[in-house]
């Protein structure tokens, strides 16, 4: 069947593109880009209304989907429908699953999964150690003939210097990039939040943002050491963008993600509006003023390589306990689009290209996978923003199985408005007027 999309201002940054075209989608392919582009017979034709956005599907390239083992927070089918609602085509999810995801069975019982589930693609990341404990590494050629994308230990960082500097050499040969979360567990310690004001005013244990950079210079360090290719995940501390900065321009392969949570909120968040709100309980933490006005410096000088969620979803019971005791993190998939549009292009700090280049091509660059473009020829994975949107967040309407979300209730201007994947409709918003 074929699609044409006609009308819409297309932004596709991978090829340089910021105009009113058509796109021609033919079965799972995109067919064509251009102006008015005649219609066969046969065709169905969506005409898209003035203010909405056709780009290259977003991707994700950090989430946790839970599957295998911990189903009641979140299972590949729902963290799915999460991603296409929230405009994501495509995610990359994390080996931090039970059992791990350091063998070929469990990359495939997740493959097969996200095959029942048919809605956003599902990029499996591999673990870097065996059942991630950081000793021994894990079969990394297994893990790429079976589909992973990647390896990460995240939930842990990469334990040891030597480990990483094998993982960066043995992925290496696969061509795969070793994403990680940077930590450093002597300094971290049994920290619970930003080691800062709001911490010590609730007596609460601290983090520094020199537990993270600390870890991110060692990477840089053994990116250039072994020619690897390093992604920092979650980068959340100021000194960790000296780290990333000071790589790229000695010529080391290193990339860095950041989370929507790190640019909106700051460490405020703990002691107001609600003291001891789980909901902002993540890791890493989110940090202070003058962290939140660093990465969004980063996020405009270019530093920053791609927006992700490291959507991580809790059931309701485990974070509704003491601040000690809650797990980190908090669900992301359904809300970064508006925060990334509301907080960065109308705030206007960035453009709509940037943030497109962001949260597609960014990501699939480094992941290595198809998508993130437009081209001619590329997968039919689409996603049409609608900027203007008014959007009041809904915890409980979301598709994900979890709700842990700081942002239920907020009002944000923009949204999605549908997504498109190998060329089928599997998600469209009734509210952004659009009939696909
Ligand atoms: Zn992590």
């Amino acid at each position: 069947m074929k699609r044409l999309l006609k009308g819409g201002r297309v932004i596709d940054p991978a090829n340089g593109r910021d105009a009113h075209v058509d796109v021609l989608i033919d079965g799972d392919r995109i067919s064509r880009v251009g102006r008015d582009i005649p219609v066969e017979a046969g065709t169905r034709v969506v005409e898209i209304p003035a203010g909405l956005i056709v780009c290259p599907g977003l991707i994700d390239m950090h989430v946790h989907l839970r599957e295998p083992g911990q189903e009641h927070k979140e299972t590949v089918a729902s963290g799915c429908a999460a991603a296409v609602a929230g405009g994501f085509t495509a995610v990359a999810c994390m080996p931090n699953t039970v059992p791990v995801n350091d063998n070929a069975g469990v990359t495939e019982y997740v493959l097969k999964k996200a095959a029942e589930a048919n809605l956003a693609r599902v990029y499996p990341i591999g673990a870097v150690s065996r059942g991630q404990l950081g000793e021994q590494l894990a079969d990394i050629a297994e893990l790429r003939h079976a589909g992973c994308v990647a390896v990460s230990d995240d939930g842990h960082p990469v334990a040891t210097a030597l480990l990483m500097r094998r993982a960066l050499e043995y992925a290496g040969m696969f061509k795969m990039v070793v994403i990680d979360h940077c930590e450093d567990q002597t300094l971290k310690g049994d920290g619970v939040a930003n080691e800062g004001f709001a911490a010590t005013t609730l007596g609460l244990r601290g983090i520094p943002g020199e537990a993270e950079s600390i870890m991110a210079h060692r990477d840089v360090a053994l990116a250039e050491l072994t020619g690897g290719v390093v992604h920092i995940a979650h980068l959340s501390a100021r000194q960790s963008l000296d780290a990333v900065r000071y790589g790229k321009a000695r010529g080391a392969r290193v990339t860095c993600e950041v989370t929507p949570h790190h640019f909106v909120l700051t460490d405020d968040m703990l002691i107001s509006p609600r003291p001891y709100d789980t909901h902002v309980k993540m890791n890493p933490p989110l940090r202070d003023e003058i962290d939140r006005m660093a990465i969004l410096a980063g996020i405009v000088d270019g530093t920053v390589d791609a927006i992700a969620t490291d959507h991580a979803p809790h059931h309701y019971d485990e974070k509704d306990v003491e601040f000690d005791r809650a797990p980190f993190g908090i669900t992301g998939l359904e809300t970064a689009v508006s925060l990334s549009l509301d907080r960065l292009v109308h705030s206007g700090a960035i453009t709509l290209l940037r943030l497109i280049e962001l949260m597609a091509p960014g990501p699939a660059r480094i992941l290595g996978v198809p998508g993130g473009s437009l081209s001619e020829g590329a997968p039919a994975d689409v996603t049409i923003l609608a900027p203007d949107l008014r959007v009041t967040v809904s915890a409980s309407t979301m598709r994900s199985k979890s709700k842990n979300t700081p942002f239920d209730g907020w009002q944000l201007r923009g949204g999605v408005a549908a997504t498109v994947v190998a060329g089928r409709v599997v998600y469209v918003n009734d509210a952004a007027g659009l009939q696909m």
